[in-house]
């Protein structure tokens, strides 16, 4: 089979790495390399570096008025809308995604651009009730600079979305790094960027590999800004480069979020809740909703019913309309969530449900839905972050017990809550320690919602109304109106 031959994006060019290295993308739905793409060294790095540098200092775009930006924002939005198409099915090749959802991830992103668009001209900085009389103090929001985008596979294009938007919108410039798995559609988004009419070299792309293209990248002297999505292992090299630039840092990093369900609950919602919170997407989502808490009263007919249901769920190639379940994203993933069932079984946890691979013409990376019952909330397989369509499930008696369930984790990035108790909702959306609350729906996600998480599930917010704030600089300006003569140089004014 012929590979499809992707070049990098740097200035505005498109190049191989200096070096002539690639690698290839595999299609988890086949096992099979589709693409080729360049392998960038530290060299490469260092070109896509001074590319933003340069075109950040450079007048037709640092000059560019805010308007104008968000003008180039909301045309690019457009051309997401156009191509819409195209992209779901390449992003749906790429990571194995299914292709209803990335029609749906694709078919809104240009929400994300077009709202963020709506920001650049509302960066307003602020005059300042000083408390000496001679001075006039004001705020303004500066662009910070060259900005790095680490993006993981398994939503690359929603996660450089609320990324790319802010950082441009903010006047900043940026160089792009996608997961290794899935590139593809991230140099597909730098090409509509220069067709909406941003300059050369105000987005590039390099591609390659976390340690060698993502480490050169988080280190470099020039980058001012890191905005890093992925797992905690990462997350902590990347903490470590920015002990070497000092850019300022925002982590998207994993989560065990649980899903709540008190027996006064909806139980149709709820079962839907927890199958579209753990085995939409191969339960490959920062948000998945893996540990189940459910009341006594309704545990056993919970249990069942979502056995059931996640018996009917169908598994197949993504590119079908008619599949639910598609594959793992990678062979490594799929290691991980075969020796993390593993160690469950070891561990005591009672397997209900999958446990294995399904038997498949496909050569993909396909697991099952999973279904754990566990007596103790220390057990592994209710701590660790799996990232695959691995649910354990606990019981709990009362609200106090479902929070105390619910907070023992190291993560704090989202939540579900199935109640049809109003006061109880609102006492659990307020003391649930996560970025985001869910009650009676989950993983629903708005360009007017940020998010973000508690604990190790990171730090910083996407999204949302402050998420372009997130991409400046705060200047404070005083203006001595005093003409009388500069008093005693030795004393703080
Ligand atoms: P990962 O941490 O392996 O990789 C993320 C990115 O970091 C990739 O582009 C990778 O090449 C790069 N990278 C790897 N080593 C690097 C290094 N030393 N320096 C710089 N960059 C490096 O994550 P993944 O496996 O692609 O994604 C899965 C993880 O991402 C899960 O833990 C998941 O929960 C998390 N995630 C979080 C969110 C969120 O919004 N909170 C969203 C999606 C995924």
């Amino acid at each position: 089979m012929t590979l499809a031959r992707f070049h990098m994006c740097i200035d505005g060019q498109w190049l191989d790495a200096l070096s002539g290295k690639t690698f290839e993308s595999l299609n988890p739905a086949l096992a099979e390399p589709w693409a080729e793409l360049p392998d960038a060294d530290e060299q490469d790095v260092e070109r896509a570096v001074q590319a933003a540098q340069r075109a950040f200092e450079n007048p037709a775009w640092r000059k560019l008025n805010a308007t104008a930006r968000g003008k180039l924002l909301r045309r690019l939005g457009d051309l997401i809308a156009e191509h819409k198409e195209h992209l779901a099915q390449l992003e749906s090749r790429d990571n194995g995604k299914l292709i209803r959802e990335t029609r749906g991830q694709v078919g809104y992103l240009p929400e994300f651009f077009h709202y963020t668009a709506g920001l650049a001209d509302k960066l307003e900085g602020g005059t300042l009730p000083i408390d000496k009389p001679e001075m006039f103090a004001y705020t303004a929001h500066e662009p910070i600079g060259v900005v790095a985008g680490i993006i993981p596979w398994n939503s690359p294009l929603y996660l450089t979305a609320i990324k790319l938007a802010p950082a441009l919108a903010a006047g900043n410039t940026i160089v792009l790094k996608p997961s290794e798995h899935a590139s593809a559609t991230i140099l597909e988004l730098a090409r509509l960027a220069l067709e909406a009419g941003f300059p050369p070299g105000v987005v590039n792309v390099v591609t390659g590999f976390g340690p060698s293209t993502g480490a050169a990248l988080t280190r470099h002297p020039l980058v001012r800004k890191i905005a890093f999505t992925g797992g905690a292992a990462t997350a902590r090299h990347v903490v470590r480069s920015s002990a070497e630039n000092f850019a300022k840092l925002s982590l998207e990093l994993g989560g065990k979020s649980p899903n709540i369900i008190f027996a006064d609950a909806d139980l149709d919602s709820a079962i839907n809740g927890a199958v579209a919170g753990i085995y939409a997407a191969s339960g490959q989502s920062c948000v998945a909703g893996s540990r189940l808490l459910v009341q006594d009263a309704i545990y056993d007919e919970f249990v069942e019913r979502l056995i059931e249901r996640a018996k009917r769920i169908r598994i197949g190639n993504p590119q079908d309309d008619a599949s639910e379940m598609g594959p793992m994203a990678t062979a490594q993933q799929l290691a991980v969530v075969e020796g993390l069932v593993a160690d469950a079984l070891a561990e005591g946890a009672r397997l209900r449900l999958g446990g294995k691979r399904p038997q498949l013409d496909a050569k993909g990376w396909y697991y099952e839905p999973t279904l754990f019952e566990c007596d103790r909330h220390s057990m592994k397989i209710m701590q660790e972050e799996v990232f695959g369509p691995v649910a354990s499930v606990i019981r709990f008696k009362d609200e106090a017990e479902a929070l105390e369930l619910a907070n023992d984790s190291q993560f704090g990035l989202a939540a579900g809550i199935w109640t049809r108790d109003l006061g109880r909702a609102h006492r659990m959306a307020r003391d649930v320690r996560s970025g985001i609350i869910w009650v009676n729906t989950y993983r629903a996600v708005s360009a007017m919602a940020p998010i973000g998480g508690f604990h190790n599930s990171g730090y910083g917010r996407e999204s949302g109304i402050d998420s372009v704030l997130a991409y400046t600089e705060l200047k404070t300006v005083w203006i001595n109106l005093s003409q009388a003569p500069m008093p005693d140089p030795f004393v703080m004014r």
